[in-house]
């Protein structure tokens, strides 16, 4: 059995990046970007006023002072006068500044006497540059503004617009199909009677797919026979990911490992020391076109087919993604809430949320029943990993903590 460090490790030997595509800014939130983007031009692109007021020239601000308005200028329309010693030009903001200004009086402190035109600003002084965006103040035209690699996150929208990003050049959207496996399961929208369960896993997964933008099949529940694993799984290896979950143990109705082999999937691993999760296998499938496909079988607990989501499948994902991280990622250390102790002969990812203790921010291992309780799993934000079995942890030991 290898360890969860090796698992990592192979899952990123295999996958790789998907092919650069250019798409839609509207489409491209939570994909990765395959290129650097640079800003197309400055921002401010010119001298701009950030308050509604009058644009002056601070030198001749005063007590007593009063300057001739010699136009308005909005946001949208740009300044045609020089404004001269003794005038000022009306400005909103957003308004490129007009020459000979080098400051904004903001409205509030000016008095205009509408019969002659004239302001007078009830400041003794002004500070030159006040309420004046200088043009390249943000960044300049050319500049890097995210790097390759980046993830389009929802918050990067407004600044790709803002440098023309009307299409970028990221790494594909993967796909994937979903297949969880069990003669017990039912749907979702059914009541299970007698022995059976509802399939949680599948609409899960599904979930988790596509919250990540991976364009996700939903294969149905398949059973354990193995004409329906090689129908169902068929189908699964068209896409770039075929994720399933449950029959990977070591049961006789185990299918799942030799349905896979008969439909040409090479087993990299099956089997990681982490609990939950043990059984989980991990393969490749190589298409007539030549196209790599991959391949997880979760195991059907519902929280070790999370925790194998979360580690490996992520890790996938982020490689298809064209992340360069071939090794088990480094978590921020948390301390733990209250003393904990491990059992069993493998490191364990256990259920936890954040807390304050009197030591400051902390994370607390929930009372956890184990892999099928997902109901603990709802309460928690992440999950403490205890990499030694068999021992006590201390209250504000620092562990890493895996955010869910
Ligand atoms: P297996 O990995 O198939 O041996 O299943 C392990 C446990 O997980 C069994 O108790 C199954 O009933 C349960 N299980 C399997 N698949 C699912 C699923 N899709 N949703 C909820 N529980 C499942
Ligand atoms: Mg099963």
């Amino acid at each position: 059995m290898i360890s969860v460090e090796e698992a990592f490790r192979l899952v990123a030997e295999h996958v790789g990046p998907l092919e650069k595509v250019v798409t839609e800014l509207s489409q491209a939130v939570g994909m990765t970007l395959a290129v650097d983007v640079k800003a197309d031009r400055d921002s401010p692109p010119w001298r701009k006023s950030v308050m509604d007021g009058f644009a002056v020239g601070a030198e001749d601000v005063g007590e007593g002072k009063k300057l001739q308005i010699i136009e308005t200028v909005t946001a949208g329309n740009a300044p045609t006068k020089i404004v001269g010693p003794g005038q000022a030009t009306r400005i909103m903001t957003g308004a490129p500044m007009p020459e000979g200004a080098d400051s904004v009086a903001m409205i509030e402190r000016c008095k205009v006497d509408q019969d002659s035109g004239v302001v007078a600003i009830d400041l003794n002084s002004i500070r030159p540059g006040q309420h004046v965006l200088g043009q390249k103040a943000n960044f300049a035209e050319g500049e890097v503004i995210y790097r390759s690699g980046h993830r389009i996150r929802d918050i990067d929208i407004g600044l790709l617009a803002e440098i023309g990003a009307a299409q970028v050049e990221i790494f594909r959207r993967p796909t994937a199909a979903v297949l969880p496996t069990g003669d017990e399961l039912v749907d979702v929208s059914q009541m299970p009677t007698g022995p059976q369960i509802r399939n949680s896993n599948g609409p899960m997964l599904v979930a988790m797919l596509t919250s990540r933008g991976v364009q996700t099949l939903d294969l149905g529940i398949g059973r354990d026979s193995r004409d329906d694993l090689l129908a169902k799984i068929k189908r699964g290896l068209e896409s770039d990911l075929l994720i399933l979950s449950g029959g990977v143990s070591a049961g006789t109705l185990d299918l799942v490992p030799e349905a896979l082999a008969d439909c040409g999937v090479e087993a990299v691993f099956h089997k990681v020391k982490m609990k939950p999760g043990k059984p989980v296998f991990f393969g490749v499938h190589v298409r007539d076109d030549g196209r790599r496909g991959y391949v997880f079988g979760l195991p059907g607990n519902p929280v070790s087919s999370l925790v194998g989501f979360r580690l490996l499948v992520s890790h996938a994902l982020n490689r298809m993604a064209g992340s360069p991280d071939m090794v088990k990622p480094s978590m921020p250390l948390l301390a733990i809430s209250k003393e904990h102790s491990t059992r069993g002969d493998r490191p364990t990812f256990w259920p936890a949320r954040r807390c304050t203790t009197e030591a400051g921010q902390a994370v607390e291992p929930l009372d956890w029943k184990g892999s099928s309780d997902l109901n603990t799993l709802g309460q928690a934000e992440g999950m403490i990993e205890f990499p030694t079995p068999g021992k006590t942890y201390q209250q504000g030991e620092r562990l890493p903590f895996w955010p869910l």
